[in-house]
């Protein structure tokens, strides 16, 4: 299932104007029952040399398609292994909407799962 999902990690490679353009993120987070110790493993801070290294990680397709479309079309597979979160299936997200913050993450740590709801 691929989720809706927005990010406010501007730092992040993958980011683009708040859409996530990978395709596939995994989430951590273990056996926590807070959403502040969620994060998204997949952030690699934006730098000239990553930016080609991490394609081969990149839904080119679906930034194209969202060059010329409202929709939303950059919706990557959320794996997961914050395994107290009520929409975690078998390693996998299935919330319709997931929310990754915060603009001023500058490493994977800083970053948090927003949608984490403790089971
Ligand atoms: S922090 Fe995660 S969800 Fe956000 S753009 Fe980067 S890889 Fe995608
Ligand atoms: S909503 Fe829950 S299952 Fe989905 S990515 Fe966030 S912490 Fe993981």
């Amino acid at each position: 299932m691929d989720n809706n999902l927005k990010c406010e990690a501007t730092k992040c490679v993958y980011n683009m104007n708040r859409l996530c353009s990978a395709k596939e993120i995994e989430v951590q987070g273990e056996d926590t029952m807070g959403g502040r110790f969620t994060f998204c493993g997949t952030f690699e801070e934006r730098g000239i040399g990553n930016m080609v290294s991490e394609m081969g990680n990149m839904n080119l397709r679906a930034e194209i398609k969202q060059l010329f479309s409202d929709e939303q079309e950059m919706d990557p597979m959320v794996g997961c292994n914050a395994r107290n979160c009520i929409y975690n299936q078998d390693a996998h997200c299935h919330a319709e909407h997931v929310n990754i913050v915060s603009e001023i993450a500058e490493t994977a740590a800083q970053t948090e799962c927003q949608t984490f709801y403790p089971r």
